[in-house]
């Protein structure tokens, strides 16, 4: 069933206000937040990767006054109104990072550009900003990811980012969450359809770039067992579109969105690590060798992350996060704990109990 226009105009409204209560608490700044990870390149060697987290003027779909995805809190942290001058020097300041990080980390050979937003949106990050980015680390890495919206992947920038950078390096990351429409809109508020997303992978792979797919693991209205169903279903669907790497992104708690007011309100919990884990093998035997499978949940083990019963949870952490730079597929049946029985037993009762909650369509 579709939500009418009303009660989806309703629902994206209110969205919009719990993110301009956020607000307040936002500051303005110009740090470039970093860290080194493990990683795993197209080429099938491991190494190291630097990921940047860029001030840009964060996601206009954030900012919008529909306020965005219902899960996302990551533009709040951006500082919406950097000059020209500190969006020009960022590339200049990356690299000096990346030389330092080097000497520390000598298989440094990758670099991951977010910026809470489009990479690909010349208002978010103007076009010589992002040139000067890609011309600078084409000579330092083998590899660079950024991430994007679908409306930004057209031909114009498709075209502009292939003149400052060979494709064949980057790998552009969707965050697609679902290719459950129905779940995209009444859930998520992504504001993407499926089709919009095969029309941008089709163009991406038609210029030579790689693409990565974000899968979000239990969106607000979807019970544990359907967030399952969904996410192995968007899996398989993009494989069968030739998504070389697809990320699973457990749900976790961020400030100032509808997910948090629905914890606060008990009527949801991010998922168990044992969703998390089950998926992760599901997909990395979907898509075999070929498949990036990268599972390093935000939060994992806290109040406000994907959890399991505090025994085994950090056990969990390092092996996703270990087989997310491996992809060593044994890793991950490796992992045991009593707590099994209780999420099979919940998970069913919750089933059994409320239904499958926001869409009862089911491919698996
Ligand atoms: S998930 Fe991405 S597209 Fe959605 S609001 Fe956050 S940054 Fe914007
Ligand atoms: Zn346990």
């Amino acid at each position: 069933m579709r939500a009418n226009n009303e009660d989806a105009k309703a629902y994206t409204e209110y969205i919009g206000k719990l993110r301009v209560i956020s607000d307040a608490t936002r500051t303005e700044h110009d740090k470039i937040i970093n860290w080194i990870d493990g990683h795993k390149f197209k080429d099938g060697s491991t190494g190291s990767s630097i990921a940047f987290v860029l001030p840009t003027r964060a996601c206009k779909y954030a900012r919008a006054s529909h306020g965005g995805c219902s899960f996302c809190t990551l533009p709040t942290d951006n500082p919406w109104s950097p000059s020209d001058e500190l969006l020009a020097a960022l590339a200049d300041r990356c690299v000096e990072i990346f030389r330092r990080k080097k000497e520390e980390f000598p298989d440094l050979a990758a670099a991951k550009f977010y910026t809470s937003g489009s990479f690909l949106d010349p208002w978010e990050l103007p076009l010589d900003a992002r040139a000067d980015i890609l011309e600078k680390f084409d000579q330092l890495v083998k590899e660079i990811v950024i991430e994007t919206r679908c409306e930004y992947v057209t031909r114009k920038q498709l075209g502009h980012a292939k003149d400052h950078i060979n494709p064949d390096k980057v790998i552009v990351a969707i965050g697609q969450e679902s290719t459950n429409d129905e779940i995209n809109e009444r859930a998520n508020n992504k504001g993407h359809s499926l089709k919009q997303f095969t029309r941008a992978v089709g163009l991406l792979q038609e210029y030579g770039f790689g693409v990565k797919g974000y899968i979000l693991l239990k969106p607000i209205f979807v019970s544990e067992q359907m967030a399952l169903f969904d996410a192995i279903n968007t899996a398989r669907d993009m494989i069968d579109l030739g998504v070389g790497s697809i990320s699973v992104n457990p749900c976790y708690i961020g400030k100032g969105t509808l997910m948090e007011k629905l914890f606060k309100e008990r009527a949801y919990t991010p998922p168990w690590l044992w969703s998390v884990l089950d998926v992760t093998r599901k997909i990395k035997e979907l898509g075999g060798e070929d498949l990036i499978v990268i599972s390093d949940p935000v939060a994992a083990g806290q109040d406000r992350g994907p959890r399991n019963c505090g025994k085994c949870d950090k056990r969990f952490r390092e092996v996703l996060k270990e087989f997310s730079s491996t992809q060593e597929y044994e890793l991950l049946k490796t992992l045991e704990c009593d707590c099994r029985v209780s999420y099979d037993a919940i998970v069913r009762m919750e089933h059994l109990a409320f239904g499958n909650g926001v869409s009862s369509v089911s491919k698996h």
